[in-house]
């Protein structure tokens, strides 16, 4: 039974690749546009790789505030979901 492990395995990977990748790739970003309010991503400005929902693959760079803002909305909505499940299992 090592389902479990792999989980954990690929979790902590995943932050070690996201950093390094987010630097090589950083400068690159600088002049585009950021893909949620098309606005140029300029240096100095707080960006985010971003990716996909599945988080198998990059779909490049984004503000943060502009990132965060959908990433938030989508976790609220889980957030409230769950709580709803659990208040509604009271036994
Ligand atoms: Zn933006």
């Amino acid at each position: 039974m090592a389902s479990s492990n792999s989980k954990n395995t690929t979790q902590a990977g995943y932050g070690y690749t996201h950093q390094s990748l987010r630097r090589a790739l950083l400068p690159s970003a600088y002049g585009k546009p950021c893909p949620h309010c098309q606005q140029p991503m300029l240096p100095g400005q707080p960006l985010d790789l971003d990716h996909t929902a599945d988080r198998t693959s990059y779909r490049g760079f984004a503000h943060a505030s502009c990132n965060r803002s959908e990433g938030a909305r989508r976790g609220n909505a889980q957030r409230s979901a769950r709580r709803t499940w659990r208040t509604s299992r009271q036994w």
